[in-house]
């Protein structure tokens, strides 16, 4: 243990196997601790960042513009801020052999494909409880301090931070990447106001790899580094609103919820890891749901099957819009297609605007030459 005061700044080289020891012992596979300094709102990943917004690839996400002055300036999100702990958590229920999986999953045309990530418990609150009870064990042992847990919850530019705190490096495909755990886990941040420590960040591994940018099916990616979230099913099927652009459409394919796609085809995912907590354990049979089944579902099962999981944010009626689409490119390639036809003339009168208009392009699929 550190004898070091609160807000000391000569950081204690010990600090961070204390650190390590926590975080291990709270299910977290990964730490890494990045210092804090007023050179970060001239950093290049604060004007990369402003650059893309600048060219609009967020879509719709305009959160994102509104939250820029804080995500420049951690001083806004916690008075005094000094560190930030970086986490990783693996979310991989099955990762034996995932990938050739998933690739044989977008293979089947009636299989409805949900991202890896949102098959199990939402992993915002679980995550920000772990930060915090690694926040109790570093007061315990070092004293008061100023702190704060953010998942997703607070503007940051959490894989910039990860990066920095050397846990892997920023892939092609934009996402947090290692040579140890692929891709395949969750970030979280614990911002505090005492010194810790700097990890040492790790060299770019893509090399000459083009992988994940010739796997994108929407063609989303802009260059190395750089996505158009306008055009990538992941925003597509969750962050965004209303109608899903028609000539995407095809290119959805049988994704209903996210895409792993990018990662999917990424060689160092092989090494991906198995999550070491059960509420990443798949629910609902999502690993292997078909389309008919799930877009069935009424809103009272919607609600029921997905509590506590991050698919319930999108609402039913999204949900609808989704397996329409999956459902009307299924009915273009069908041997069987009286079944898709019969689900989605189910809900041709839908309350929904929204549903009604994709269930009528759904099933317009099934004419085309
Ligand atoms: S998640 Fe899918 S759609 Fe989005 S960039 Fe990756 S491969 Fe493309
Ligand atoms: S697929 Fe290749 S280029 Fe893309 S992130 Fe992985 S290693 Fe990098």
């Amino acid at each position: 243990m550190s004898g070091l005061q609160h807000n000391t700044i000569v950081p204690d080289p010990s600090d961070l196997a204390s650190l390590k020891g926590w975080a291990t012992g709270l299910g977290f596979s990964g730490l890494g601790v990045v210092p804090l300094s007023q050179e970060w709102a001239q950093s290049d990943a604060v004007t990369r960042m402003r650059g893309w917004l600048s060219q609009g690839f967020h879509g719709e996400m305009t959160f994102l513009e509104h939250h820029m002055p804080l995500r420049a300036q951690h001083d806004a999100l916690l008075p005094g801020a000094r560190s930030v702990v970086m986490v990783t958590m693996d979310y991989l229920a099955q990762p034996e052999d995932w990938q050739q999986r998933e690739a044989e999953a977008i293979d089947r045309p009636t299989r409805a494909v949900v991202s890896v990530y949102a098959r199990g418990r939402d992993y915002h609150r679980l995550m920000r409880r772990r930060l915090a009870q690694l926040a109790r064990a570093m007061v315990a042992a070092w004293g008061p301090m100023g702190h704060r847990a953010c998942v997703d919850s607070a503007p940051l530019l959490e894989v910039e931070l990860a990066r920095r705190a050397g846990l892997g490096w920023r892939g092609k495909h934009t996402l947090l990447l290692s040579r140890e755990q692929g891709s395949m886990f969750f970030l979280g941040a614990l911002l505090t106001d005492r010194v810790l420590p700097a990890s040492q960040p790790i060299a770019d591994h893509c090399g000459r790899c083009t992988a994940c940018l010739t796997a994108c099916p929407t063609n989303a990616f802009v260059g190395p580094y750089q996505l158009d979230a306008r055009r990538c099913i992941s925003y597509l099927t969750i962050e965004h609103a209303g109608e899903i652009p028609q000539p995407l459409r095809p290119l959805m394919g049988n994704r209903v919820y996210g895409c792993d796609d990018c990662q999917r085809v990424c060689p160092w995912n092989r090494y991906a890891k198995a999550a070491s907590l059960p509420d990443f354990d798949v629910r609902n049979g999502l690993d292997c749901a078909d389309l008919i089944t799930l877009f069935a579902w009424d809103a009272a099962t919607f609600k029921a099957r997905h509590a506590g999981s991050a698919i319930a944010r999108i609402g039913h009626e999204r949900w609808l819009r989704n397996l329409a689409v999956g459902l009307g490119n299924a009915l273009r390639v069908a041997v069987n297609a009286a079944p898709i036809r019969a689900a989605l003339a189910s809900r041709a009168l839908d309350a929904s605007p929204l549903v009604r208009s994709h269930v009528a392009w759904a099933l317009a699929q099934g004419d085309a030459p």
